[in-house]
């Protein structure tokens, strides 16, 4: 049953928790802090687009699809959600190693908000109210509450912000210019307003879609043809797939004459002719941007995307732009199988305020501002897994603060998260971020197959997980154990090995069948050949332990570097320790730092510039701090000559 509250009073309501916006970051943000037991409102200006799939109808990719299965292991919803609408389940990269492949699948838009809402509807602690928030209630540097448009206050002790492309969101079409969170929604501004009278550091970004397309008027006879895996891959640790129906992809090109024509209209396309000041997705660019970059191609590709089971349009993945409506009209059809193509939705693109990410500490609370936190898009990230994973994350510590219980701040090593979540809060954003698994340099070991293995138990110590999550996990955990101590004990020696076609090196040492699967040649077929009885272990734990066993190597030699950046991010640095005069730091460093405010020397150690002479002058400092020697020694006019104007 749906409880929606439309607010008209000036009435006060007490929650522990407000989450602002239904996007993906506002349904995992209510998800967590409801799952921590804590009294939780989700306040979004339409409830219906609760969960909508505003771009692609898509879920997961390369490093995305890792973001997934992180969320899923710590009992977020976007796994399960997507499982259940999911209409074409594709692991990408499925050619490469473990480490770099990307699970991803099409989804059934108006089926993926259903479950979506039906998933939140169902919580316990969360209440979901119809609403536009237009500004917060402060007390000193503290949260209190919002106030909602039509003047209703709401009392709370955390606020979590997540209202995506919504923020003086302006969309852009040719010369056509008109406000709008995403075409169809009414922007936000109030909020706006209120950062930048907190003096916080804001900037403009932009984004683009392409236009949708009626089905009914493509000729998919001459198109190729791209079907789903046959064995669909599930995200959820816990679901089975498919849930419904699976359906094909076409594939299609642009050619010669499609690009005269944009090459020719440039200068229509908001983007181009100055009216969009905001900077762009890099790895997202629109068909005017791909022209005039890579503008030796003579084609590219075009994902025609079905947008659902029942629905009749297509999203040609490949083609945002902010053309004017004729031109989208005109390029469109240049595209073989495309000649008849009835455009249903122009594409466009919209400009929006985001904040910039370095005034967040690691927990997405901001450093100005007791209890508020911000997730999502807000913080200039793109892409719904980016935006999921950090609304858990930012719900699940506002729910925490309000426990008065430590913080969950994850790490790069053992998270894609604490890799978004690190690189968004120490070195801020130019441009729309979005993951890849590059970005991690621990890639080995954080893969999409052991998510659950590395985070259910972080989770499971936070309260954030249920019990038949955690019950999977274990199990899981105590078969690869098991399993893992057969491989060790079954060993052989080379001759041993070679009698069932095995060729090793053949200096007479016994090896283990988890030492042998570490080889790039092993399979676990040829294991099993040595080791019939090995057959009694789960074949898809063997699969996962054969996996582990291959990266093992690697990740034993980076053990060094996890233990380096662990201790360096557990050095905190309290949050008003005082660069100004420390002795030995030169300007421009006490500058950078005073920008960043690092909360921990690891994080210090990747501010741009930053010198080993001056971490040390920062780790000096931060050591006769927690002595409680005074308010640090930075007031000394004379800096020892080891470490004068270092940096
Ligand atoms: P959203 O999903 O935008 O959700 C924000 C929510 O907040 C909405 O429900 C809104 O109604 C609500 N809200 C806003 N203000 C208020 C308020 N004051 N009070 C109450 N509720 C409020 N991603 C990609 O990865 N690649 C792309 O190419 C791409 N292109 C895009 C093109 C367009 C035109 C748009 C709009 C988005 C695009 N995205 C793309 C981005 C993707 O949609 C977002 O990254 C993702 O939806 C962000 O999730 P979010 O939760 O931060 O915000």
């Amino acid at each position: 049953m749906i409880h929606v509250k439309h607010f008209q009073g000036n009435d006060m309501h007490e929650f522990k928790v407000i989450i602002v916006g239904g996007g993906h970051a506002g349904c995992e943000a209510a998800a967590a802090a409801a799952r921590l037991g804590v009294s939780t409102a989700l306040i979004t200006q339409n409830v219906q687009r609760i969960g909508e799939l505003s771009c692609n109808p898509a879920i997961g990719g390369l490093g995305k699809g890792h973001l997934v299965r992180e969320i899923d292991a710590l009992d977020g919803c976007m796994a399960r959600v997507a499982d259940r609408a999911g209409i074409q389940f594709r692991v990408l990269n499925r050619s490469k190693g473990p480490a770099v492949r990307g699970p991803r699948a099409q989804m059934d838009r108006s089926l993926y908000r259903a479950f979506m809402q039906e998933m939140l509807y169902d919580l316990p602690h969360l209440r979901i109210l119809e609403g536009e928030v237009d500004d917060l209630l402060l007390e000193g540097d503290c949260v209190c509450g919002v106030e909602l448009v039509d003047g209703t206050c709401l009392s709370c002790r955390s606020v979590v912000i997540t209202t995506g492309t919504f923020l003086n969101g302006r969309i852009f079409r040719g010369s056509e210019v008109f406000s709008a969170g995403r075409l169809g929604d009414k922007a936000a501004g109030g909020l706006s307003k209120r950062f930048y009278a907190l003096g916080l550091k804001m900037g403009r970004l932009k984004t683009g879609t392409p236009p949708r397309l009626d089905r009914g008027s493509i000729d998919f006879s001459v198109l190729e043809r791209q079907e789903g895996d046959r064995e669909p891959e599930a995200f959820s640790f816990l679901s089975d797939v498919p849930g419904v129906e699976q359906v094909p992809c076409h594939i299609c090109h642009t050619n010669e004459q499609t690009h005269e024509i944009i090459s020719k209209n440039l200068n229509l396309s908001a983007m181009y002719s100055g009216l969009i000041e905001g900077e762009g997705p890099r790895y997202c660019p629109s068909i005017e941007q791909k022209i005039v970059r890579f503008s030796d191609r003579n084609r590219h590709q075009i994902f025609l995307e079905p947008e659902g089971l029942d629905s009749n349009w297509i999203y040609p993945n490949g083609v945002s732009t902010s053309l004017p409506v004729e031109v989208q009209e005109d390029f469109v059809h240049t595209v073989p199988g495309l000649e008849k193509a009835v455009v249903v939705q122009p594409g466009y693109a919209v400009e929006y305020d985001y904040v910039n990410p370095q005034e967040l500490n690691k927990d997405l609370g901001l450093k100005a501002v007791q209890g508020l936190y911000l997730a999502g898009q807000i913080n200039g990230t793109t892409g719904y897994e980016e935006a999921g994973a950090q609304g858990l994350l930012a719900g699940a510590n506002a729910a925490l603060a309000v426990k008065d219980q430590e913080p969950l701040i994850l790490s790069r090593t053992n998270s894609y998260l604490g890799v978004l979540v690190d690189d968004l809060t120490s070195r801020g954003v130019s441009e729309p971020y979005r993951m890849f698994t590059s970005r991690a340099e621990f890639r080995l070991f954080l893969r999409a197959d052991n998510a659950d293995q590395r985070l259910t138990p972080v989770g499971v110590a936070k309260g954030l997980v249920s019990d038949e999550r955690r019950r999977h996990q274990e199990l899981r955990a105590e078969a690869l154990a098991r399993g893992r101590e057969l491989l060790e004990t079954h060993q052989c020696t080379p001759d041993q090995a070679r009698r069932s076609g095995i060729e090793i090196n053949s200096d007479g040492r016994r090896r283990s069948a988890f030492v042998m699967l570490s080889y790039p040649d092993v399979a676990v077929d040829d294991i099993l050949s040595i080791w019939p009885e090995l057959v009694d272990i789960e074949p898809e734990i063997l699969q996962q332990l054969a996996v582990d066993a291959r990266y093992e190597p690697y990740i034993q030699r980076q053990a060094e570097d996890v233990a380096a950046v662990l201790r360096d991010e557990g050095i905190r640095i309290p949050p008003r320790l005082s660069y100004d005069g420390l002795p030995g730091l030169s300007h421009e460093m006490v500058e950078k730092l005073n920008a960043v405010r690092p909360s921990c020397i690891a994080d210090a150690q990747r501010i741009e510039g930053m010198t080993p002479a001056a971490i040390l002058i920062v780790l000096a400092a931060v050591k006769r701090h927690d002595k409680g020697n005074g308010r640090l020694a930075g007031k000394s006019k004379e800096p020892s000559e080891s470490v004068r104007n270092a940096g």
